[in-house]
C-alpha cells in the first residue's frame, strides 16, 4: 500500500509546487503516520527544513508546527488539509492552493449569511403576525373600525417590503465566490454537502 504522502519542491514532480528560489526542486515530504501525526523529512536541500526555527532532517509534527523550507513559510493547517483530503495525490501550485482556501473561507461564509436570512425572515413575518393579531383584539374595542382596518393594511405592506429588500440583500450576497451566481433558496448545507457549484463547477474541496 502506498503511503499518504506529499513532496514539497519547485519542480513538476512534487505534489504541491513553490516556485521560490531557495527552495529545492525537491525539497521535502511530509508523511502521514497516525490519525493526527505527520512526519516531515527534508530531502537533503541545499537551504534547509525549519520546524519551529530549528533546522531539521526528520521530525513529527503538528497542525500547530511552523515550517519553513528555507525562507519560505508553509501554511501547515492548509497542507495538513490537502494530505487528508482525497485528492492528496492531486499536484497543485502552492499560490493555487492558497487561493483555493481562500475560495473555501469565503464559501463558508454563507452559511452565516444563509441562517441571518433565513432568521430575519421569520422575524419579520413573525412580527407581522403578532401585529395583525394585535391589532385585530384592539379592532373589537374600537367602535369605527375603518381606521384600523387601513392601519393593519399599511403593517402587512411594510413586512412585505421588508422581505423584499432582505431578498434583495440575499441575492447579492448568497452567490458562489467564484462566478457570483446567487444559490437561490437552496440550503447552504446542501449546496456543501453537493461539494461544487452548480454554474461554474468550482469545487469546495482542497
Ligand atoms: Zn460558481
Amino acid at each position: 500500500m502506498s503511503q499518504q504522502a506529499i513532496k514539497i519542491g519547485r519542480n513538476n514532480k512534487n505534489t504541491i509546487i513553490i516556485e521560490h528560489s531557495k527552495v529545492g526542486r525537491e525539497h521535502a515530504v511530509i508523511i502521514k503516520i497516525g490519525e493526527t501525526e505527520y512526519l516531515i523529512k527534508d530531502l537533503d536541500s541545499t537551504h534547509g527544513t525549519f520546524v519551529d526555527s530549528n533546522r531539521i532532517k526528520q521530525t513529527q509534527i503538528t497542525a500547530e508546527s511552523k515550517i519553513q523550507l528555507a525562507d519560505f513559510e508553509l501554511d501547515t493547517k492548509l497542507i495538513l488539509s490537502k494530505l487528508n483530503s482525497p485528492d492528496f495525490k492531486k499536484q497543485i501550485k502552492y499560490s493555487d492552493l492558497l487561493q483555493q482556501k481562500e475560495l473555501i473561507e469565503k464559501f463558508l461564509d454563507l452559511e452565516n449569511i444563509y441562517e441571518q436570512y433565513k432568521k430575519n425572515k421569520r422575524k419579520i413575518e413573525r412580527g407581522g403576525g403578532l401585529k395583525k393579531t394585535g391589532l385585530r383584539a384592539a379592532l373589537s374595542l374600537i367602535p369605527f373600525a375603518g381606521n384600523a382596518i387601513g392601519i393593519m393594511a399599511g403593517g402587512a405592506l411594510d413586512s412585505r417590503k421588508r422581505i423584499d429588500e432582505l431578498n434583495e440583500e440575499f441575492k447579492k450576497k448568497y452567490v458562489c465566490p467564484k462566478c457570483f451566481k446567487h444559490f437561490g433558496q437552496e440550503p447552504f448545507e446542501n449546496i456543501k454537502k453537493r461539494g461544487y457549484c452548480f454554474y461554474c463547477k468550482t469545487k469546495w474541496t482542497l
